[in-house]
Protein backbone atom coordinates (compact mmCIF):
# COMPACT_ATOMS: atom_id res chain seq x y z
CA UNK A 1 0.00 0.00 0.00
CA UNK A 2 0.72 3.31 -0.50
CA UNK A 3 0.23 6.83 1.93
CA UNK A 4 0.64 10.06 1.25
CA UNK A 5 2.93 11.88 4.00
CA UNK A 6 1.13 13.09 6.85
CA UNK A 7 1.20 15.93 8.76
CA UNK A 8 3.17 16.19 11.77
CA UNK A 9 3.27 19.68 13.50
CA UNK A 10 6.31 21.97 14.07
CA UNK A 11 7.07 24.17 16.24
CA UNK A 12 7.54 27.26 13.73
CA UNK A 13 3.74 26.07 12.84
CA UNK A 14 1.85 27.59 16.30
CA UNK A 15 4.76 29.73 17.37
CA UNK A 16 3.44 33.13 16.89
CA UNK A 17 0.12 31.85 18.14
CA UNK A 18 2.10 31.03 20.92
CA UNK A 19 3.44 34.47 21.81
CA UNK A 20 0.51 35.62 21.30
CA UNK A 21 -1.16 34.05 24.02
CA UNK A 22 2.00 34.78 25.85
CA UNK A 23 1.30 38.10 25.69
CA UNK A 24 -2.61 37.89 26.25
CA UNK A 25 -1.98 35.80 29.44
CA UNK A 26 0.80 38.08 31.09
CA UNK A 27 -1.35 41.63 30.27
CA UNK A 28 -4.46 39.36 31.53
CA UNK A 29 -3.25 37.88 34.76
CA UNK A 30 0.26 38.18 36.16
CA UNK A 31 1.39 41.47 34.97
CA UNK A 32 -1.49 43.42 37.02
CA UNK A 33 -0.51 41.77 39.89
CA UNK A 34 3.14 42.06 40.10
CA UNK A 35 2.17 45.54 39.52
CA UNK A 36 -0.60 45.34 42.45
CA UNK A 37 2.11 43.63 44.08
CA UNK A 38 5.22 46.02 44.03
CA UNK A 39 3.23 49.29 43.94
CA UNK A 40 2.74 48.48 47.64
CA UNK A 41 5.78 46.53 48.76
CA UNK A 42 8.85 48.49 49.58
CA UNK A 43 12.25 46.72 49.05
CA UNK A 44 13.79 45.81 45.52
CA UNK A 45 12.74 42.32 44.08
CA UNK A 46 14.30 40.52 41.56
CA UNK A 47 11.72 38.53 39.10
CA UNK A 48 12.48 34.76 41.03
CA UNK A 49 12.38 36.09 44.49
CA UNK A 50 13.43 38.41 46.60
CA UNK A 51 16.79 40.40 47.61
CA UNK A 52 17.21 40.87 50.75
CA UNK A 53 19.79 43.58 51.98
CA UNK A 54 21.69 45.77 54.36
CA UNK A 55 20.30 43.10 56.97
CA UNK A 56 22.18 41.27 59.31
CA UNK A 57 25.95 43.21 59.48
CA UNK A 58 26.18 43.36 63.40
CA UNK A 59 28.58 41.41 65.11
CA UNK A 60 27.94 38.47 66.86
CA UNK A 61 30.40 39.74 69.69
CA UNK A 62 29.80 43.51 71.18
CA UNK A 63 25.93 43.49 70.52
CA UNK A 64 23.56 45.88 72.40
CA UNK A 65 20.37 46.10 72.89
CA UNK A 66 19.88 48.41 70.30
CA UNK A 67 21.35 46.47 67.73
CA UNK A 68 19.77 43.09 68.93
CA UNK A 69 16.33 45.05 68.68
CA UNK A 70 17.36 46.20 64.99
CA UNK A 71 18.24 42.97 64.34
CA UNK A 72 15.24 41.63 64.75
CA UNK A 73 13.03 44.66 64.07
CA UNK A 74 14.61 44.48 60.33
CA UNK A 75 14.27 40.52 59.68
CA UNK A 76 10.70 41.22 60.78
CA UNK A 77 10.11 43.59 57.65
CA UNK A 78 11.88 42.17 55.41
CA UNK A 79 10.03 38.89 56.24
CA UNK A 80 12.82 36.94 57.31
CA UNK A 81 11.07 36.33 60.89
CA UNK A 82 7.46 36.09 61.12
CA UNK A 83 5.64 36.81 64.30
CA UNK A 84 2.08 35.66 65.49
CA UNK A 85 0.70 34.69 68.96
CA UNK A 86 3.79 35.49 71.37
CA UNK A 87 6.18 33.63 69.28
CA UNK A 88 8.76 34.31 66.61
CA UNK A 89 9.62 31.65 63.88
CA UNK A 90 11.99 31.96 60.88
CA UNK A 91 15.58 31.77 60.03
CA UNK A 92 17.73 32.19 63.02
CA UNK A 93 21.26 31.62 62.42
CA UNK A 94 23.72 32.62 65.15
CA UNK A 95 23.81 36.30 65.09
CA UNK A 96 20.08 36.79 64.92
CA UNK A 97 19.89 33.26 67.76
CA UNK A 98 22.13 35.71 70.17
CA UNK A 99 19.96 38.84 69.46
CA UNK A 100 17.00 37.01 70.58
CA UNK A 101 19.01 35.43 73.61
CA UNK A 102 20.25 39.28 74.68
CA UNK A 103 16.19 40.61 74.61
CA UNK A 104 15.31 37.73 77.13
CA UNK A 105 13.77 34.97 74.30
CA UNK A 106 13.33 31.78 75.13
CA UNK A 107 14.09 29.11 72.99
CA UNK A 108 11.04 26.77 71.99
CA UNK A 109 12.00 23.24 71.06
CA UNK A 110 14.48 22.05 68.64
CA UNK A 111 13.08 24.33 66.13
CA UNK A 112 13.94 27.97 65.60
CA UNK A 113 11.01 28.83 67.29
CA UNK A 114 10.98 31.98 70.41
CA UNK A 115 8.67 33.42 72.87
CA UNK A 116 9.19 37.12 73.49
CA UNK A 117 6.99 39.60 74.53
CA UNK A 118 7.55 42.31 71.42
CA UNK A 119 8.27 45.75 72.75
CA UNK A 120 9.65 48.74 70.82
CA UNK A 121 10.70 49.07 67.46
CA UNK A 122 9.72 45.42 67.24
CA UNK A 123 6.30 45.55 68.07
CA UNK A 124 6.39 48.27 65.52
CA UNK A 125 7.86 46.14 62.78
CA UNK A 126 5.23 43.78 63.72
CA UNK A 127 2.13 46.15 63.56
CA UNK A 128 4.01 47.53 60.13
CA UNK A 129 4.64 44.27 58.52
CA UNK A 130 0.70 43.18 59.48
CA UNK A 131 -0.66 46.15 57.95
CA UNK A 132 1.81 45.71 54.62
CA UNK A 133 0.78 41.83 54.79
CA UNK A 134 -3.23 43.16 54.90
CA UNK A 135 -2.81 45.93 52.13
CA UNK A 136 -1.16 43.81 49.50
CA UNK A 137 -3.59 40.53 49.94
CA UNK A 138 -6.50 42.99 49.84
CA UNK A 139 -4.90 45.02 46.52
CA UNK A 140 -4.01 41.43 45.00
CA UNK A 141 -7.88 39.94 45.73
CA UNK A 142 -9.11 42.71 44.48
CA UNK A 143 -6.93 42.79 41.21
CA UNK A 144 -8.24 39.25 40.84
CA UNK A 145 -11.75 40.21 40.90
CA UNK A 146 -11.38 42.84 38.45
CA UNK A 147 -9.50 39.97 36.01
CA UNK A 148 -12.37 38.13 36.43
CA UNK A 149 -14.59 40.75 35.35
CA UNK A 150 -12.62 41.47 32.16
CA UNK A 151 -12.22 37.92 31.55
CA UNK A 152 -16.16 37.77 30.92
CA UNK A 153 -16.51 40.36 28.40
CA UNK A 154 -12.86 40.04 26.60
CA UNK A 155 -12.85 38.95 23.06
CA UNK A 156 -9.26 38.20 21.77
CA UNK A 157 -8.22 38.41 17.92
CA UNK A 158 -5.84 35.41 17.22
CA UNK A 159 -4.14 35.66 13.75
CA UNK A 160 -3.40 32.31 13.19
CA UNK A 161 -2.62 32.59 9.35
CA UNK A 162 0.92 31.32 9.92
CA UNK A 163 -0.46 28.20 11.51
CA UNK A 164 -3.27 27.72 8.30
CA UNK A 165 -0.10 28.74 5.76
CA UNK A 166 1.63 25.93 7.06
CA UNK A 167 -1.08 23.39 7.04
CA UNK A 168 -2.04 24.46 3.50
CA UNK A 169 1.89 23.79 2.29
CA UNK A 170 1.97 20.23 3.89
CA UNK A 171 -1.13 19.12 2.23
CA UNK A 172 0.33 20.66 -0.82
CA UNK A 173 3.60 18.44 -0.13
CA UNK A 174 1.65 15.50 0.87
CA UNK A 175 -0.39 15.62 -3.04
CA UNK A 176 2.40 15.89 -5.07
CA UNK A 177 3.12 12.05 -4.68
CA UNK A 178 -0.84 11.91 -6.06
CA UNK A 179 0.00 14.80 -8.52
CA UNK A 180 -3.06 16.83 -7.30
CA UNK A 181 -2.88 20.32 -6.64
CA UNK A 182 -5.45 21.86 -3.94
CA UNK A 183 -6.00 25.06 -3.10
CA UNK A 184 -7.50 26.23 0.20
CA UNK A 185 -10.58 28.33 -1.03
CA UNK A 186 -10.97 32.00 0.66
CA UNK A 187 -14.27 30.82 2.19
CA UNK A 188 -12.34 27.59 3.98
CA UNK A 189 -9.28 29.83 5.07
CA UNK A 190 -12.02 31.92 6.57
CA UNK A 191 -13.85 29.22 8.19
CA UNK A 192 -10.51 28.28 9.68
CA UNK A 193 -9.67 31.65 10.85
CA UNK A 194 -12.82 32.02 12.66
CA UNK A 195 -13.07 28.46 14.49
CA UNK A 196 -9.16 29.36 15.01
CA UNK A 197 -10.34 32.46 17.02
CA UNK A 198 -13.19 31.44 18.39
CA UNK A 199 -11.82 28.14 19.70
CA UNK A 200 -8.63 29.92 21.67
CA UNK A 201 -11.09 32.61 23.28
CA UNK A 202 -12.90 29.46 25.00
CA UNK A 203 -9.78 28.03 26.05
CA UNK A 204 -7.81 31.86 27.36
CA UNK A 205 -11.31 32.61 28.81
CA UNK A 206 -11.28 29.00 30.65
CA UNK A 207 -7.79 29.15 31.46
CA UNK A 208 -7.93 32.66 33.19
CA UNK A 209 -11.44 31.32 35.13
CA UNK A 210 -8.85 28.21 36.53
CA UNK A 211 -5.93 30.73 37.39
CA UNK A 212 -8.35 33.36 39.22
CA UNK A 213 -9.79 30.52 41.39
CA UNK A 214 -6.55 28.76 42.18
CA UNK A 215 -4.65 31.78 42.71
CA UNK A 216 -7.35 33.57 44.87
CA UNK A 217 -6.98 30.33 47.01
CA UNK A 218 -3.40 30.17 47.64
CA UNK A 219 -2.98 34.29 48.36
CA UNK A 220 -5.77 33.45 50.72
CA UNK A 221 -4.58 30.12 52.43
CA UNK A 222 -0.91 32.05 53.15
CA UNK A 223 -2.87 35.27 54.47
CA UNK A 224 -4.31 32.79 56.87
CA UNK A 225 -0.94 31.21 57.83
CA UNK A 226 0.13 34.59 58.87
CA UNK A 227 2.39 37.36 57.39
CA UNK A 228 3.60 35.52 54.09
CA UNK A 229 4.10 38.13 51.41
CA UNK A 230 7.29 36.85 50.54
CA UNK A 231 5.95 33.25 49.54
CA UNK A 232 2.91 35.39 47.52
CA UNK A 233 5.86 37.01 45.53
CA UNK A 234 6.98 33.31 44.37
CA UNK A 235 3.50 32.57 43.63
CA UNK A 236 3.31 35.37 40.99
CA UNK A 237 6.60 34.57 39.59
CA UNK A 238 5.71 30.25 39.59
CA UNK A 239 2.41 32.17 37.83
CA UNK A 240 4.48 33.62 34.67
CA UNK A 241 5.86 30.23 34.07
CA UNK A 242 2.20 28.52 34.04
CA UNK A 243 1.03 30.45 31.34
CA UNK A 244 4.26 29.81 29.51
CA UNK A 245 3.50 26.47 29.37
CA UNK A 246 -0.07 27.00 28.57
CA UNK A 247 0.45 29.09 25.95
CA UNK A 248 2.58 26.43 24.25
CA UNK A 249 0.08 23.90 24.81
CA UNK A 250 -2.58 25.92 23.89
CA UNK A 251 -0.98 26.98 20.75
CA UNK A 252 0.09 23.54 19.32
CA UNK A 253 -2.95 21.38 20.33
CA UNK A 254 -5.22 23.60 18.33
CA UNK A 255 -2.89 24.33 15.22
CA UNK A 256 -2.30 20.91 15.11
CA UNK A 257 -6.02 20.06 15.39
CA UNK A 258 -7.13 22.84 12.77
CA UNK A 259 -4.26 21.50 10.39
CA UNK A 260 -5.79 17.70 10.77
CA UNK A 261 -9.32 18.44 10.19
CA UNK A 262 -8.51 20.46 7.19
CA UNK A 263 -6.56 17.92 5.59
CA UNK A 264 -9.09 15.08 6.61
CA UNK A 265 -11.83 17.01 5.26
CA UNK A 266 -9.63 17.82 1.65
CA UNK A 267 -8.28 14.27 0.96
CA UNK A 268 -11.72 12.98 1.25
CA UNK A 269 -12.77 15.36 -0.92
CA UNK A 270 -10.29 14.23 -3.51
CA UNK A 271 -11.48 10.18 -3.21
CA UNK A 272 -8.83 9.31 -0.81
CA UNK A 273 -11.64 7.49 1.37
CA UNK A 274 -9.11 5.48 4.09
CA UNK A 275 -6.34 5.96 6.36
CA UNK A 276 -4.01 3.42 8.52
CA UNK A 277 -4.26 5.02 12.08
CA UNK A 278 -0.69 5.11 13.49
CA UNK A 279 0.03 5.79 17.25
CA UNK A 280 2.86 6.40 18.62
CA UNK A 281 3.19 3.20 20.96
CA UNK A 282 4.62 5.21 23.37
CA UNK A 283 4.08 5.25 27.54
CA UNK A 284 1.27 8.28 27.12
CA UNK A 285 -0.13 6.88 24.31
CA UNK A 286 -4.28 5.92 25.14
CA UNK A 287 -4.91 2.11 25.29
CA UNK A 288 -8.02 2.66 23.24
CA UNK A 289 -5.34 4.60 21.01
CA UNK A 290 -2.57 1.55 20.92
CA UNK A 291 -5.50 -0.66 20.44
CA UNK A 292 -6.55 0.95 17.02
CA UNK A 293 -2.85 1.23 16.02
CA UNK A 294 -2.53 -0.44 12.66
CA UNK A 295 -5.81 -0.59 11.99
CA UNK A 296 -7.49 0.49 8.27
CA UNK A 297 -10.19 3.07 8.49
CA UNK A 298 -12.32 5.25 6.99
CA UNK A 299 -12.30 8.87 6.85
CA UNK A 300 -16.23 8.79 6.76
CA UNK A 301 -17.11 6.29 9.98
CA UNK A 302 -14.97 7.55 12.63
CA UNK A 303 -13.90 4.76 15.25
CA UNK A 304 -14.91 4.93 18.58
CA UNK A 305 -11.78 6.30 20.13
CA UNK A 306 -12.66 7.16 23.70
CA UNK A 307 -14.68 4.04 24.91
CA UNK A 308 -15.32 5.66 28.33
CA UNK A 309 -17.10 8.48 26.69
CA UNK A 310 -18.38 6.80 23.81
CA UNK A 311 -17.02 9.60 21.86
CA UNK A 312 -16.36 8.29 18.13
CA UNK A 313 -13.03 10.67 16.54
CA UNK A 314 -10.57 9.77 13.20
CA UNK A 315 -6.67 10.06 14.25
CA UNK A 316 -5.45 12.67 15.76
CA UNK A 317 -8.20 14.27 16.09
CA UNK A 318 -9.04 13.98 19.96
CA UNK A 319 -7.26 16.79 22.65
CA UNK A 320 -3.85 16.23 22.93
CA UNK A 321 -4.18 12.84 20.69
CA UNK A 322 -0.62 12.46 18.89
CA UNK A 323 -1.87 9.93 16.25
CA UNK A 324 -1.48 9.85 12.73
CA UNK A 325 -3.33 9.48 9.76
CA UNK A 326 -1.45 7.86 6.65
CA UNK A 327 -4.08 8.35 3.87
CA UNK A 328 -4.01 5.35 1.45
CA UNK A 329 -3.39 6.30 -1.69
CA UNK A 330 -3.72 2.78 -3.89
ZN1 LIG B 1 -4.01 9.26 19.84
Amino acid sequence: MRYLKPFILKRSDYEDVENQLQVIFRSEISHPLVAAFLLLYPYPVEQDGFVLHNVLNASDEHMSMRKARNIISEGIRIGKFHYKDGEFTGDFDSESSAAMRLLGGEKQGKEARWRLEPAGPIAEAIAWRGELAEAITQSLLMTLRQIERANEISRYEIDASGSIEAANESLQKSLEAVAVKKQMSAEQEKFLRETYTENMNLYIKNFTKERVVALREKIEELYAKGDRIEAIADILADEMGIERRRADFLASNESRLMAVHYRQSSVAELGLTRYRWDARMDAKTRPDHAALNGKILKYSEPPIADTERGLRANAGILWNCRCVDMTIIE
